[in-house]
């Protein structure tokens, strides 16, 4: 039996810091002990209790998230911020301002030559 198996899933709690992101809280099988996965539980500070708000929140008897809701995200705007891009290279492309500064170039020459 490999450790994990002895934790039981009992909170998520989303990361303010970082959206989409859950802190998991865990009971082991046997001990209840909590543990969680946020960085104040991971990188505890001097010889205070390990704990965290999310721990607290579970021992506390509060109603953990059973799974994460569905994150309502904004509506990407990238696929076409690159498809104009795109567009806007093959315009270009198409153009040929090189050639066209280089045409430019050699009529001015040819003229004050
Ligand atoms: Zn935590």
């Amino acid at each position: 039996m490999s450790q994990s198996n002895d934790l039981n899933e009992v909170g998520q709690f989303p990361s303010k810091s970082s959206a989409g992101k859950f802190y998991i809280v865990k009971r082991h099988r046997d001990t209840g002990a909590l543990s969680c996965d946020c960085p104040a539980w991971r990188f505890k500070k001097g010889d205070r209790e390990r704990t965290c708000k999310h721990v607290q929140t579970v021992a506390a008897g509060a109603t953990p998230l059973p799974t994460p809701p569905v994150v309502e995200m904004e509506p990407q705007a990238t696929d076409d911020v690159v498809a104009g891009l795109m567009a806007d290279i093959e315009q270009a492309r198409e153009k040929k301002p090189w050639q066209g500064l280089g045409q430019a170039l050699q009529k001015y020459n040819a003229q004050t030559l």
